[in-house]
């Protein structure tokens, strides 16, 4: 069995956006996360949870018109695989389980994110939780990371670039 996917789109809408995207049951779960990730154990970042998205939509980039859903543009900013880790009682649990519970452990092995991080949901009713990377060997104390990775790793396009190009 091949491990589970993960992706990150920059979005550039309305508000600037990291959409972070975890495969799971055939689809990905999705939130997105207004600051982005963080590569420091000490930030808490904010994830709004969103509808799920195909997988297949875990390749687009480009510039959606104005008036279509997520209008703006969209990188794709990381992606790889990940390693589902939460336990409950000394065992893993399925990845669909843990989000239910709202509390997930996972470790990322991306082009840009690695090392394990924990989504915990803190208002459910307004589907909010919090992103964190746990302390390990990837934990690093470097609140540049986002902005000295900008681009696509896909296209190396950074999100303003992309935005230069003419809309599909
Ligand atoms: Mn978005």
């Amino acid at each position: 069995m091949s491990a589970p996917r993960f992706v990150i789109q920059k979005h550039a809408a309305r508000h600037l956006h990291y959409d972070f995207r975890l495969e799971v049951a055939g689809v990905y779960k999705s939130w997105a996360i207004p600051k982005g990730p963080s590569v420091n154990p000490r930030d808490r970042r904010l994830a709004v949870a969103v509808e799920d998205h195909a997988l297949s939509w875990g390749d687009f980039e480009g510039v959606i018109a104005e008036g279509s859903y997520g209008a703006g543009t969209v990188i794709v900013w990381d992606a790889g695989t990940y390693q589902n880790l939460t336990e409950a009682e000394g065992e893993v649990i399925p990845m669909e389980e843990a989000l239910a519970r709202g509390r997930a452990v996972f470790r990322l092995e991306g082009a840009k994110l690695r090392g394990s991080y924990a989504l915990r949901r803190i208002k459910p009713a307004e589907g909010q939780w919090l992103l964190t990377k746990l302390p390990d060997e990837e934990a690093q104390d470097n609140p540049d990371f986002l902005a000295q990775h900008p681009e696509s790793v896909l296209s190396r396009l950074t999100i303003e670039q992309m935005a230069s190009r003419k809309a599909r």
